[in-house]
């Protein structure tokens, strides 16, 4: 039934004889339609054919591309880039019959015009579609002229592309060893113009021939390059073309269920594509993997569909892929005779292409099926040619050869292996990226590190420094206390020099006037505020002591003992009066006492005790010699009379006790006269002192050592 099938096909003389009734009845038509405007109508043509292609309709688009072809013989109005463009489109849809046609009308122009890189290109463009014809001789004619004018016109990237399409239609033929050559070649140029897509399509391409010599997992290398570098490119429909590939691979490795859900995928890409030239070649992949799956009718289906599109199509290769495919096919289903003829007509084709490699393919199946049919005789027959064939192709040396080239070819695939990663840009900016971002990662960590070790290095100093600065602060501070012990000793020593007296150890003058104002003022204050029997607790009162003749002293037994006199009269003083009481030298044999926190009655008392003292000590002089002195005292409360400086107090008071002692000096001597208070004068006594009246004293209380007041001598005014 399929071997009817492909007998049925209509003859091409028919097809061509219905196009030609359809020239004449619309060749006035168009006459019309296309004489307006050359620029319009070459536009109109190109775009109707591709409106009518994208719809399907080939017939249509054929019909109109013919009609013009038919125009431009006789009349030469539409341009050459037109049926150029026409011819393109038609190829694409696998029209290559009249995709010649409008070539050939295209190549015409070009070279009445002299336009050679057009020139090349169409020859390029027609040699493509020759070898999809299967005419192969023609193919290999037009490419050569094509690669002799991009060689003289240095076009490298033509000259690139035809020396592939050579190794194509070489590879059709089976002449393996030169397709490996001129693809090697091909291979070489893409990488020198870094024309990836036409790289990654050579080596698919090479992948092909490996699969043509049974080396499967370098086909496997080579699609596997090629699916990378569609990838990297974003080329979506080389990527569907090699993944076609691999599940044709997938199929000859028996891997049938991978191999149909690959194909499968690879059609959706294709359609997705609109690539129309590559699907039918894929079912038939798929069909024939299918068939193997026991998806039969389906299978089937698809087979006889790629064999009627590659029949009126006129694709060759399609068309032995699609017969062997059905063959194989029908020999597991055991429908030999159906195999036979398939068989029959591929051994036929292939002769015809003097495609040695796919005669054996049909060759073996005849072997097979006849063998199956117990037509042995004939099956043994068969067997015999196969064997010669084989013989043929072995002896021919070009194994050898094609060992050879496969090295070669090897070296090109890594060359072009690294070209791919190079193109990969993103990939290896990523890549490079990465890397900086580590190189900085692990700088920045390290100066991090270092910053770090030195931050803490740098605090571990400061913590010796600060202990050092500490241990050597608290050496200073011990030493400034030391300084300032000693300044405080030699200030105290400074002190006693300056506020005591060296000879007697007793204060000096300075002293008591540092004191003076403070005591004077606690005591006013005292005197003011204090009330009921503390009253009168808080009186200053003052003495003016001075040693009676004191002159004879040092005449009679020397200066020396002058000074043992008073150092001694010191000491009866010191015994005298209270700890708290100020003793004062005041000059030579004068002494001042202050007593504080005392009662101004107590002056009498205090100033006999004093004198008695002085009279009953003995004063050591030299070795055993010993003396007695007598002395006299002035005495006065202090103030005697409230002044509202101290100025003003300490000399009134000064002046009373020195007037005083005077008188007393005045009256006999080792006795004492003073006043007591200023306010209120002493029962029974009714006159004015000349004290009283030197001093402007209303009537002072005085007292005194001699027997009355009367007795004492004032002295003269
Ligand atoms: P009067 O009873 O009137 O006070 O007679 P006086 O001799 O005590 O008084 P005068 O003022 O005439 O003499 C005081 C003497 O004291 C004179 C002086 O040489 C002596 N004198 C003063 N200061 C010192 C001293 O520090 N050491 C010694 N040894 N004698 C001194
Ligand atoms: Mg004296
Ligand atoms: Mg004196």
């Amino acid at each position: 039934m399929h071997s009817r099938k492909e007998t049925s096909i209509m003859p091409r003389q028919s097809a061509r004889l219905f196009a030609n009734s359809i020239v004449i009845f619309s060749l006035l038509w168009t006459l019309v339609s296309y004489s307006a405007s050359a620029e319009t109508s070459s536009s109109t043509l190109t775009e109707t054919v591709q409106k009518f292609l994208q719809t399907g309709a080939v017939e249509d688009a054929e019909r109109h591309t013919l009609l013009a072809i038919e125009q431009a013989h006789q009349y030469g109005i539409l341009s050459a880039s037109t049926f150029f463009d026409v011819g393109v489109l038609l190829q694409n849809a696998s029209r290559f019959n009249v995709a010649n046609d409008a070539l050939y009308v295209a190549l015409d122009g070009y070279t009445r015009h002299g336009q050679l890189v057009e020139m090349a290109n169409t020859l390029h463009h027609l040699g493509t579609a020759q070898r999809f014809l299967g005419n192969y001789d023609q193919s290999i004619g037009y490419l050569r002229r094509a690669q002799s004018i991009a060689q003289t016109q240095n076009i490298v990237s033509l000259n690139a592309k035809i020396q592939m399409e050579l190794g194509l239609v070489q590879m059709a033929q089976g002449q393996v060893q030169a397709a490996l050559y001129t693809l090697k070649k091909a291979l070489n140029l893409f990488r020198a113009q870094r024309d990836t897509k036409s790289t990654a399509e050579g080596l698919a391409t090479i992948g092909d021939i490996f699969v043509t010599l049974g080396q499967l997992s370098e086909a496997n290398t080579y699609y596997q390059d090629a699916l990378q570098i569609a990838k990297s490119n974003n080329d979506k429909a080389l990527e569907a073309e090699t993944l076609g590939k691999f599940g044709a691979l997938l199929l000859l490795e028996g891997k049938t269920t991978e191999a149909s859900k690959t194909l499968k995928q690879a059609i959706s890409l294709l359609k997705a594509q609109g690539i129309t030239s590559e699907i039918s070649t894929t079912q038939a992949w798929l069909g024939e993997a299918l068939v193997k799956t026991g998806e039969t009718q389906e299978g089937l289906a698809l087979l006889e569909g790629s064999l009627a599109f590659a029949k009126s199509t006129g694709r060759k290769k399609l068309l032995q892929q699609s017969r062997l495919a059905l063959a194989n096919a029908m020999l597991s289903l055991q429908q030999f005779d159906d195999a036979l003829a398939y068989a029959k007509n591929g051994i036929i084709d292939a002769r015809q292409s003097t495609d040695l490699r796919s005669q054996m393919d049909f060759l073996s199946i005849q072997v097979k099926a006849l063998a199956a049919k117990g037509e042995f005789k004939r099956a043994l027959d068969i067997q015999s040619v196969l064997q010669s064939i084989k013989e043929e192709v072995l002896s021919s040396g070009s194994e050898v050869a094609i060992a050879q080239l496969q090295a070669g070819i090897e070296i090109e695939r890594q060359a072009q292996s690294i070209q791919v990663l190079q193109k990969t840009k993103q990939l290896a900016l990523a890549e490079a990226e990465q890397t900086n971002l580590r190189t900085t990662l692990f700088w920045s960590t390290l100066i991090a590190g270092l910053l770090t070790l030195f931050l803490v290095w740098s605090r571990l100093t400061q913590r010796q420094q600060n202990i050092r600065l500490r241990r050597e602060v608290k050496q200073r501070t011990k030493e400034l206390e030391q300084k300032n012990s000693e300044l405080e000793t030699a200030y105290k020593t400074l002190e006693q020099v300056s506020l005591h007296d060296s000879l007697t150890g007793l204060y000096n003058r300075h002293y008591l006037e540092s004191q003076l104002p403070g005591e004077l003022k606690r005591s006013s204050h005292a005197n003011k505020h204090q009330q009921g029997n503390n009253e009168r607790n808080q009186d200053l009162l003052c003495f003016l002591v001075d040693i009676d003749h004191f002159k004879r002293i040092n005449d009679e037994h020397g200066h020396l003992a002058g000074d043992k006199v008073l150092s001694q009269f010191a000491d009866v003083l010191r015994d005298v009066f209270r700890q708290t009481d100020l003793l004062i030298r005041w000059g030579g044999e004068e002494f001042l006492v202050i007593c504080r926190h005392s009662m101004r009655d107590d002056l009498p008392q205090l100033a006999e005790r004093c004198r008695t003292a002085v009279s009953e000590n003995v004063f050591h002089i030299d070795g055993d010699k010993s003396l007695r002195v007598t002395c006299s005292i002035g005495f006065s409360i202090l103030p005697p009379v409230e002044h509202l400086s101290f100025e003003e107090s300490w000399k009134s008071t000064f002046a009373v006790v020195d007037y005083c002692l005077y008188a007393t000096k005045m009256s006999g001597r080792n006795g004492w006269i003073g006043v007591i208070d200023t306010n209120r004068a002493h029962v029974g006594d009714a006159q004015q002192t000349p004290l009283d009246k030197k001093f402007h004293f209303k009537q002072s209380y005085i007292s005194t050592s001699f027997n009355t007041l009367s007795s004492i001598h004032w002295p003269e005014e």
